[in-house]
């Protein structure tokens, strides 16, 4: 019997083993259930909160990323404004480097030629005569030689000294040798190294003639102006028309001419008058087609006159404005010839000088 109990005890003791290894084991199997149950909701946990965290990284970069869009289109822009300012600025850089360039070469041009012009600008016109006839001219040319010495002289005291005139000749022509017939005179003006060469075609010459005394004393005078010649037709005959009157008055009162005409017969009242009812006349050569032409010729004198009146030396020092203008490379503009006759008097009857100007409609010429 001993042995069935002993067999019994040890089967009771491996039941009693056995049931508490089952019951640690399903302890331990429980705990580790629940273990991983904790394990799996702190995974879980832990995988929601890295997947909001990813979302919220994803986000963060597409922010980014957008950004960093934005950022590069931005970028794009302002490289594109600087190439396009760069691009500019080159254009710029190079329009100045063959400006400055071009302006160097006309400042070596002026210093080299400046002692040269100064000598050609002091020295008196050559005068010369030619016979184109076969009448006798002989005593035609004797009337002209006197009228022009005497004239050339009170011409320079009114004037000024002559622009870079090198020569005038005189050409006794026949009256079918002129491109206008009937024409009083016709003149060439051509242009040298030397400077301006005059050529006065006359068909006749009688000293007693207003007419043809007049048209030598005007042209000599266009020619003073020699390459400083007022760019707008209308400016340059105007002032040569008032130059003109004041040189032929002078000539009556030294006894070298019989007549006291005067180109200018209008009265300050017509002046006016004209001035706010006509057109500006063009400032192109056209000018000299306009039927009004003779009305502008004295309207425009009439204005220049005015200046003359209030400075006796008006002309003189205008020109010599005028060509230390022409000398620095001006274009000789109505604009120019204004500011001209503005820094050389400061009012016209008691009109500030700027005001009057405004007021002349041959000071302002149109453009077409
Ligand atoms: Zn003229």
């Amino acid at each position: 019997m001993g042995k069935p109990r002993r067999v019994s005890r040890v089967f009771v003791l491996l039941f009693i083993f056995s049931a508490t290894l089952n019951g640690i084991l399903a302890i331990s199997f429980g705990y580790t259930k629940l273990a991983a149950a904790r394990l799996q909701t702190t995974h879980d946990e832990s995988i929601s909160s890295a997947l909001k965290q990813t979302t919220q990284y994803k986000q963060e970069r597409d922010d980014a990323q957008a950004s960093v869009a934005q950022k590069n289109e931005q970028l794009t822009n302002l490289n594109a404004e600087l190439s396009a300012k760069t691009k500019h600025l080159t254009e710029v850089e190079t329009q100045l480097a063959s400006t400055t360039a071009k302006l160097k070469t006309q400042e070596a041009q002026l210093a080299a030629n400046s002692s040269e012009l100064e000598q050609l600008r002091g020295r008196p016109p050559l005068f010369s005569f030619q016979k184109s006839t076969s009448r006798d001219v002989a005593s035609d040319e004797a009337d002209v030689r006197a009228i022009v010495t005497a004239a050339y002289d009170t011409i320079a005291a009114v004037y000024g000294d002559p622009y870079i005139l090198h020569q005038i000749t005189i050409n006794f022509v026949d009256t079918d040798d002129l491109d206008i017939p009937g024409a009083s005179a016709q003149i060439t003006i051509s242009n040298s190294s030397q400077g301006l060469t005059m050529e006065v075609k006359l068909p006749g010459f009688d000293k007693d003639s207003f007419e043809n005394v007049n048209t030598i004393v005007h042209e000599i005078i266009h020619g003073f102006h020699g390459l400083a010649a007022l760019n707008a037709p209308v400016m340059e005959e105007g002032i040569t028309v008032a130059a003109t009157d004041t040189v032929m008055s002078k000539l009556f009162q030294q006894g070298v001419i019989t007549h006291s005409e005067n180109f200018i017969t209008l009265t300050a009242e017509q002046a006016n008058q004209l001035n706010g009812s006509l057109d500006q006349p063009s400032a192109t050569s056209s000018f000299y087609q306009s039927p009004r032409v003779g009305t502008y010729y004295n309207l425009a004198g009439w204005s220049w006159q005015q200046f003359y009146e209030e400075d006796s030396q008006f002309f003189s020092k205008f020109n010599t404005a005028l060509y230390n203008k022409s000398v620095a490379g001006a274009s000789l503009t109505p604009a120019v010839v204004r500011e001209v006759i503005a820094q050389t008097v400061t009012s016209v009857n008691g009109q500030p000088v700027a005001d009057f100007v405004n007021g002349q409609i041959t000071l302002n010429p149109t453009s077409s």
